[in-house]
């Protein structure tokens, strides 16, 4: 599916520099050097360049000033060949990443993370939907999965992930209910999901007594296991004969959040274009 929204992307890329000689570009700053941002980044990159976009990477030393990282901030806000500013979070400690992102125009808020942008996903009018939870929300779409009147789940009430994931579903008149670490009989409220989604960032967290016999099961987790290897939020080996269908980690929403950006760096263009 991630493959076929880039295909996409692309075909809309290469007419768009056909007919008006334009290409969008992306801006990803990264600063320090933690190894699982550096993962991140370099797959954005890649899509970028697969799509044809304009990929640009700033990769800034962890010991940056917060003056340093807003200034470049604004140096993109103002350069017109960059359409999409992302900053890969987590952002060393002494850094105010809330000031960061507000520091970003909200035209080039790729990420959707601006207050701005997270008003407008409440109000259902975005210009930009945040990439993990949109790519969700696609893969929902293209198989056919009615969200409408179904107990939707959330584990997880991030402001990245949880929340907008929880109002996306919403939109689409499903009965949300979030879950957090503070919920009480997690299990059972797990157990009536007809979707669920886990974002809670926990290897392993959901078990096969917490999914109702074929259920939905969206894994957004990126975790490591005792071992070092990538793997998910639910016990997929256990889960996986319960449930009608569910996203493998890695190989699930991980790609379609990369997709999801491309989408977002293209819609940014135009939106630049008409203001
Ligand atoms: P986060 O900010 O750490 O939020 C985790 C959420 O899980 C919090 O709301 C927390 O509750 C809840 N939680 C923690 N322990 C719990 C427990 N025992 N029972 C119930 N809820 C619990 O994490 P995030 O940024 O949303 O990310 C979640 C996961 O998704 C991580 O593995 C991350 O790597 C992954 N992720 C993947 C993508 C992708 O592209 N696939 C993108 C973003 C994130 P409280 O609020 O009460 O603390």
């Amino acid at each position: 599916m991630s493959a076929e929204v880039k295909a996409n992307v692309k075909k809309l890329t290469d007419e768009l520099k056909e007919t008006h000689g334009i290409t969008p570009g992306l801006a990803v700053v990264i600063v320090g050097d933690d190894p699982a941002s550096r993962v991140y980044v370099n797959n954005k990159k890649k899509a970028c360049e697969a799509v044809g976009f304009i990929s640009e990477e700033y990769a800034l030393p962890a010991e940056t000033t917060q003056e340093e990282l807003l200034s470049l901030v604004d140096t993109l806000n103002n350069k017109e060949s960059i359409n999409g500013i992302l900053v890969q979070l987590p952002l060393p400690k002494h850094l105010d990443d809330k000031a960061v992102i507000e520091a970003i125009s909200p035209l080039k808020d790729v990420d959707a993370f601006h207050a701005v942008n997270v008003g407008k996903i409440m109000l259902g009018e975005y210009d930009f939907l945040p990439c993990t939870p949109a790519g969700v929300m696609e893969m929902l779409r293209s198989y056919e999965i009615p969200v409408e009147g179904r107990e939707c789940v959330v584990i997880g009430r991030s402001n990245i992930v949880g929340k907008p994931m929880s109002m996306l579903l919403l939109h689409e008149n499903g009965t949300v209910t979030i879950c957090h670490s503070r919920t009480k009989n997690l299990a059972e409220v797990c157990k009536r999901a007809d979707i669920l989604v886990a974002a809670v960032g926990i290897p392993g967290f959901v078990k096969a007594d917490m999914v109702k016999d074929g259920a939905v099961v969206i894994d957004v987790g990126m975790d490591r296991d005792e071992n070092g290897k990538l793997c998910g939020d639910v016990d997929f080996e256990n889960v996986k004969d319960k449930c009608s269908y569910i996203t493998p980690v890695p190989g699930g929403v991980g790609p379609m959040t990369i997709a999801t950006l491309m989408k977002n760096t293209l819609a940014a263009e135009n939106i630049n274009r008409i203001l």
